[in-house]
């Protein structure tokens, strides 16, 4: 996300950092590599240029040339003038009707119908809700279907009139069935077309009329850069919309759209989507956001993707098994699809401060535990719960089995070694014994 925003600002900033005196001739050299950055980023250049503009202001009231580090007060500097740009402080989603109706809207492609799936499913799972999510395309029957797929998926009751070409009426009436029913959630997800053209406006603005939504949600795909920005501008003339929906993020987008939207449409970036499944929805945090395109990492958000996927009970069993000495490969392979839970491997990585900058032409695979899972799932039984079986003839039938060279099974026997061992010493004595050992 973002590599090449990243890349170039740190570049920018190089220039204080290089040079022994600072002087206003790097400033305004700084500030115009920050905006050729943001240009190239895709950002409007308006947007840009007003951006460099508060930046130099900042800058100069705080007197830069004049402090001890100014590289560090310019990154600051920047940093608040980006999370101030993509909306200041994280908006949340209004709730509050009974049921609450969300309506979305969007060009066909941008993500409308996977992004229904992931909010029905993030209300659900993370919020308690009963959401019902309803299909309000009346031209493309496999958009019916999509959802109808996606709701499987999640276990989330889609409502669809496939008969009737009356969009409002399928949206009254699903509202209807969801109070008879007891859902407190309606997502409506509505007809896009490929390009803004009247008809979808009318029909959009028809139905947003008629069941007045408690939250409109306008989705866009931030690959189509200032396009997404210009088509927010129209749907938002239209409809007023509360939030906007960022998807595709995962990709190698420019990130332009992050950071100029909040700023054309004055509405909040509600949430963005990082994948296509069902799991890859985040509240944008615009001060997390910063962080991330400035190469600083995201730890916060890092820290509380692993707390959700932190199962006590597992924890508490993991325990006992350590203390008994009974940590064996599938205890293993259990911690690896926990880690896996958490999000791609990239995105992970970006999230460690210093590490996107330092991993940056690392390739890392999608599914980098791949050959870890394929030698454990070769192991017998008794091999995984009692490795010490493991001798080299076995060695080289899993690496058979697996596909991998033996030195790969070597690796990863030596990885679980050392992993055992020290999951004991945190055990017994703590972090004493630890000290101790590291310190010979
Ligand atoms: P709609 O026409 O607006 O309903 O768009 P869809 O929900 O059908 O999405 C269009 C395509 O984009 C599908 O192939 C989705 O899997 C994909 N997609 C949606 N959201 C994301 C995302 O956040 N990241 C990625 N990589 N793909 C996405």
């Amino acid at each position: 996300m973002f590599d090449n925003l990243s890349d170039k600002l740190d570049k920018a900033f190089h220039i204080l950092k290089g040079h022994g005196k600072i002087t206003d001739v790097n400033v305004a050299d700084t500030l115009k590599e920050v905006r050729r950055a943001l240009l190239d980023a895709d950002v409007n250049f308006k947007i840009a240029k007003d951006f460099t503009t508060r930046v130099k202001e900042k800058a100069l009231g705080e007197n830069v040339l004049t402090t001890l580090q100014p590289g560090q007060l310019m990154i600051k500097i920047v940093k608040d003038e980006l999370t101030e740009l993509m909306g200041g402080d994280v908006a949340g989603v209004n709730l509050s009707g009974t049921p609450s109706v969300i309506l979305m809207s969007g060009l066909q492609g941008s993500g409308k119908t996977t992004f229904s799936g992931k909010l029905a499913n993030y209300l659900k799972t993370k919020k308690g809700k009963k959401p019902l999510l309803v299909a309000c395309d009346i031209y493309r029957p496999a958009a019916i279907n999509q959802l109808i797929v996606v709701g499987g998926q999640i276990g989330v009751e889609v409502y669809s009139e496939p008969e009737n070409k009356n969009p409002v009426e399928i949206a009254q009436n699903a509202i209807k069935h969801a109070k008879a029913n007891g859902f407190n959630v309606v997502i409506v997800d509505t007809a896009g077309r490929l390009a803004v053209d009247e008809q979808m406006m009318k029909e959009i603005a028809d139905v947003h009329k008629a069941i007045q939504p408690q939250e409109t949600l306008f989705v866009v795909d931030a690959m189509t850069g200032q396009d997404a920005v210009n088509t927010a501008k129209a749907f938002n003339d239209r409809l007023n919309f509360d939030g906007v929906i960022l998807t595709k993020l995962d990709g190698d987008t420019r990130g332009g759209a992050a950071i100029s939207i909040k700023s054309v449409v004055n509405k909040p970036i509600k949430f963005i989507g990082t994948g296509e499944k069902m799991e890859a929805i985040d509240v944008f945090y615009p001060s997390r956001m910063a962080d991330r395109i400035l190469g600083m990492g995201d730890v916060v958000s890092l820290v509380e993707r692993a707390q959700e996927q932190y199962d006590e009970e597992e924890a508490r069993k993991l325990q006992k098994k350590i203390a008994k000495n009974e940590f064996g490969f599938d205890d293993f392979l259990s911690q690896i699809q926990q880690i896996k839970k958490m999000g791609n491997m990239k995105d992970l990585v970006g999230m460690i401060p210093g590490a996107g900058k330092a991993l940056k032409d690392v390739e890392i695979e999608d599914d980098a535990f791949k050959h870890i899972e394929a030698i454990i799932q070769s192991m017998t039984k008794e091999e995984r719960s009692k490795p010490s079986v493991i001798d080299m003839k076995r060695k080289t039938r899993i690496a058979k089995g697996s596909g991998v060279k033996i030195e790969q099974v070597n690796q990863l026997m030596k990885q679980f070694e050392q992993m055992s061992k020290m999951m004991k010493m945190m055990q017994g004595g703590g972090g004493k014994k630890m000290m101790q050992m590291m310190q010979g």
